[in-house]
């Protein structure tokens, strides 16, 4: 499979624009309705072939990494945790999210 490249994409579920690289970290999710994609096995390896859509389903407080987020992929069930852009992401919606 080729290797996807760390750009800019529009987000499946409410069609936002997001910026994939800012400075330097990596986002995989969209800062407006907080959506993601199930495109890695291990966060950034880019090898799973699922594809499927994963939803913002909790939040939890990480002592080093801040506040993070939890996606599960709504075709497979996959779960993943990421931590947010506070400079972009909706605070409001991650905010309104179940703490887990
Ligand atoms: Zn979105
Ligand atoms: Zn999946």
């Amino acid at each position: 499979m080729k290797k996807k490249e760390n750009k800019t994409f529009v987000c499946e579920n409410c069609l936002a624009l997001v910026e994939a690289v800012k400075n330097q970290s990596y986002k995989n999710h969209c800062h407006r309705c907080l959506y993601s994609k199930h495109l890695d096995i291990v966060p950034g390896d880019r090898r799973s072939s699922c594809m499927g859509l994963m939803k913002p389903s909790g939040q939890r407080i990480h002592t080093k990494k801040g506040i993070q987020i939890l996606h599960i992929c709504e075709d497979c069930g996959h779960k993943q945790w990421n931590i947010i852009d506070e400079s972009s992401d909706n605070f409001d919606l991650i905010c309104s999210l179940e703490v887990i």
